[in-house]
Formats: C-alpha cells, structure tokens, sequence
C-alpha cells in the first residue's frame, strides 16, 4: 500500500494529510493505495503557487510555451503504455481501452501545440483614418480542473494542455477514486521543463472543491461529473464571480433505423454500451428501435453482449474489465432488478457475475433489457453500468422526440442507410454531439467537445476553440499615431469613422 500525496509547486507533500481515502483494485476488489485528502490549507497552498508561477508563465513567449508543450506531448506519447496500466489497475478498464483514452488525451496535447497559431489575433487597418485596430487574447490566471473517475488521464486532458498554452497555471483536483495517473502526469510536465507551480494536483473530495470554488485567486473552473454536482459548481463559481463550464451526465439514445445494417447496428451497439463497462459520458445506454428493426435488433445485440468476454483489465484477452466500486456494482445490479420489476424484459442479465480467480473483483456482465418505457427507472436514470435498455419506437419522429424530452443531451447516434433521415435527425435532435453511423462520436480535439440541456451547464464547450475562448479573455485596441499638424481636431461628439 502506497500513500498518493498532493503535487504543488513542483514536488510531491502530504499536506495537512489530516484525512485520506481508499484507493481499489476494481479487478480484485483489494485496497491498494490510500490518497490524501486535501483541506482547505493544503488548496491555499496550490492556488498560491499556481498564482505565483503565473507572473512570470503569463508572460512567456509563444516559442517558450510551445517548446515545453512538444515535449510534454513526446513524453506522454512515450508513456502510453505504463499511463494504461494505472488507470486499468485503478479504474478497472481494460488496456486496450485506457490506451485509447491517452490517446485521446494526446490529440489534446497536440492542438494545444498549435498555440501560436491558435492565439492569433485580428488587425484592421486604416479603421479610421489614421486609426487601427486589433485585438489579441489574454490569459485569465489561475485555472481549476475537477474532473471524475471514468477518464483519470484524458478528461484532465481536456483542461489543463490548453488553458497552460494559454498563458494560465493550473490545479487540478481529480477523482479520488483514481488518483494516480494524475502524479505521474505531473512527473512529466516536470521533465518536459514546465516551470514549477504551472500545473499542480491536489487530492480530495467536497472539501478541496469547496475550497476551490470560494478561493478568490481561481479565475475560472472547469469541471466534468455527474449533473447534481455540474449544477451545484456552475452555481457556486458563478456566485463567486468566476468562469465556469460544467459538463454533467448523460443518456445517450441511439436510434436503429429498419433500413440500418441491423449486423454492423448491433455490433456497434454492444460495443458503445458495454466497452468500459458502460461507464462513459458517451457510452450507448438507451437504444430506440424503431419499425420492424425491433425484433431482428434485439436477437443481434443480445447475442453479440453475450459474447462479450468480462475480465480483468490487465488481462488481454478481456474486452471488458469491472465497475469501479463495490458500490456502483450494488447500484447498478439493484437498477437492473428495479428495470424488471417495473416491466422490462432482461434478455441478458449480468448480475451476480462472478470472474474465476477474481470473485471479489466488482464484476457486472453485460445486461439487454428490452421494451423499456420512458417512466422506469432504467430509463430516467443514468445508470452508468454495462445496461444497455431498450424502446421500442414507430417512426423515426417519435424517436426523435424521445431524445428531446430527456433531460440530458450528450450524445446521440442514428444507425440508417437513408440520408434523408440522417439529414432530418441531425437537425431535429438537441443534444451536443451526433453521429450518423458512429456510436460514440467523441469530438477531434480540434473541435470542442459539449452537450447540451442538463449535460452542460456553463456557455462553452470544452477544448477545440471554444477551450482557447474559455481560457483567455479578449483585448480590442484602437490605437493612432497621429502627425499632429494632419490631426484632426478633437470633437466632444461620440467617435465615428472618418
Ligand atoms: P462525480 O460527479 O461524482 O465526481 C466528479 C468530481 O466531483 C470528482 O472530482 C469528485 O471528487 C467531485 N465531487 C463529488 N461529489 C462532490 C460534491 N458533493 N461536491 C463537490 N465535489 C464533488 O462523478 P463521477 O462519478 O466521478 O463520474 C461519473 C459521472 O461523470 C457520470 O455522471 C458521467 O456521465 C459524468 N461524465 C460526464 C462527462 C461529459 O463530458 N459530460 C465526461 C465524463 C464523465
């Protein structure tokens, strides 16, 4: 057992280390590490080194800043295989899977790279006569990252790379449940030459967030969890006078289409319900089958999810590893059982899973229920678990309406060979990000990622350009040199072009 402790100002320290938590093996079901608990003094002591590397950060040249950023980005890309294996040890997903999400992180990493170009500003010449104008972007100072458990490497990775290209210094407070990759993140921007006190962890729960939120030096906070708590950090930085978005939840629907390849539909299907073990913002968890797709759908998926070989993460032969808690097993098992309860039928039931040589791991199989309607709990909930529910639907309109009357608005996918009704989809749904034919269609970096309704609260998108708006504030100029015998007289009426 080892004793995570908090990075700040370039070296690891146990802070106040009054409080710690546990850290699991979800494979095993062993406690592994323990992770301090930072209270407020130990945030204090973040902000105040994030706010003192930010003077001389702030005014770094772009040439400095990118230099550091390609060798952050060579040394991640040098380590995505040991970065796999601690976030598969610690949240249980396999390593095939946590590679993927470093690499998505690393895409981050790279847009960040194109900083010069990206902090570009605008010139007009000759606005007035004699006038010019531009406009060029600052950064806003110290910049908090709070960010959840189901992507410990590449969810930080939406923040931190770009709001440090900006010019700003960071703190991130990531999920206590996976601490880990976040200190090996740390040793990295230390050895790619990160000044230190640019990029700091602090470990904890509510206390180090509230710190966070009332602290008058965190100019602005992003976050990414569950809605309760995007609603309850977007109202208290708010309150508190600083930027924030805030992504929360999800239900992504996606919509089967009679005209879909119903073999290539339910491959994707399975893949976006139970990769990570459901556990992503952007997995597949409602499926809407509309017409005769319904029954011929059903048989595909349920085939292909019993398939799906459950095992743990480091192991390559699994395709997908445990839930990450003791508890999120419970919930998730008691939810399916609510499901049938309440009317569903469980075509395949994941429950009481038990993996040999890992009977203590928090094993939850893939699980199919199908007619699920819009009351049960299956459905308003976002279960966050290897369940894929499934309702059935008329028309493809009627299925566009369910999306729109759920409360989140992620992600969404239709499967169809028809482009009128890809067409009708893409413009008829409220939600963030859609995919025609691709399940889970997670932004390029150089595009931003964001929902919309109760899976964002907040006005802008995370990464891509809406992140470099997110992190830096505008300056407009209107400057004159005037030659003062060819200057015009001064008037006392409002400025107008001449
Ligand atoms: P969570 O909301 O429980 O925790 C997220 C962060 O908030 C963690 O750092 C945690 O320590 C902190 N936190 C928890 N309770 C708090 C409280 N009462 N006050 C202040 N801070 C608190 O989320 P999670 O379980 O770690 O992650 C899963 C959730 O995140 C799911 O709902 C999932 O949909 C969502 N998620 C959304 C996106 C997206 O892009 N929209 C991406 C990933 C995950």
């Amino acid at each position: 057992m080892s004793f995570i402790e908090h990075w700040i100002a370039g070296r690891l320290t146990a802070g106040g280390a009054t409080r710690s938590g546990d850290v699991f093996n979800p494979a095993t079901g062993q406690r592994q590490h323990e992770v301090a608990l930072a209270d407020p003094g130990d945030v204090e002591a973040a902000v105040a080194a994030a706010r003192e590397a930010f003077v001389s950060w702030s005014q770094s040249s772009l040439s400095a800043r990118t230099k550091v950023l390609f060798a952050f980005r060579e040394l991640v890309n040098a380590n995505v295989d040991r970065l796999a294996e601690i976030v598969s040890d610690e949240h249980g997903k396999v390593l095939s899977d946590a590679a993927g999400e470093v690499q998505r992180g690393l895409e981050v990493i790279e847009f960040a790279c194109g900083l010069p170009q990206l902090l570009k500003g605008e010139y007009s010449d000759q606005a007035s006569t004699g006038v010019d104008v531009f406009s060029f972007r600052e950064p806003l100072g110290v910049c908090a990252g709070i960010t959840p458990f189901n992507f410990p490497v590449m969810v930080p990775m939406w923040m931190y790379p770009v709001a440090i290209a900006c010019g700003n210094t960071f703190v991130l407070k990531p999920s206590e449940r996976d601490p880990s990759a976040s200190n090996f993140i740390a040793e990295l921007w230390r050895k790619a030459g990160l000044p230190d006190g640019v990029f700091n962890v602090v470990h904890g729960d509510r206390v180090a967030v509230d710190a966070l939120l009332q602290h008058p030096d965190v100019a602005a906070v992003s976050f990414v969890g569950s809605t309760p708590i995007a609603r309850y950090i977007h109202q208290q930085a708010s309150a508190a006078g600083k930027r924030v978005q805030a992504l929360g939840g999800a239900k992504n629907h996606a919509i089967v289409l009679p005209d879909a390849d119903l073999d290539f539909a339910a491959n994707h299907l399975s893949a976006a319900a139970f990769g990570s073990a459901g556990e992503r913002c952007m997995a597949i968890s409602a499926a809407v089958a509309v017409g005769g797709a319904g029954d011929p759908l059903m048989e595909l998926v349920t085939r292909k999810a019993g398939e799906v070989v459950v095992g743990p993460g480091r192991d390559p032969r699994s395709e997908m590893g445990p839930v990450v808690t003791a508890a999120a097993r419970e919930r998730i098992e008691s939810l399916i059982g609510t499901g049938e309860a309440q009317g569903a039928k469980v075509l395949l039931d994941g429950r009481g899973l038990r993996v040999a040589g890992y009977e203590d791991g928090f094993f939850v199989g893939p699980t199919v229920l199908d007619q699920v309607a819009p009351a049960m709990d299956v459905y308003t909930e976002e279960i966050f678990g290897p369940v894929l529910s499934v309702v059935r639907a008329g028309t493809v309109e009627a299925a566009i309406e369910l999306i729109n009357a759920n409360p989140y608005g992620n992600g969404t996918a239709i499967f169809t060979s028809s482009g009128e009704a890809a067409r009708t989809f893409q413009r008829g749904v409220k939600v963030g990000m859609i995919g025609i034919n691709v399940p889970i269609p997670v932004p390029m970096a150089y595009y931003s990622f964001g929902g919309w309704k109760d899976s964002l609260f907040g006005d802008r998108h995370i990464h891509g350009p809406e992140g470099i708006s997110f992190y830096t504030r505008g300056k407009v100029v209107t400057s004159r040199w005037p030659q003062v015998a060819a200057a015009p007289d001064a008037s006392l009426h409002f400025p107008t072009a001449s």
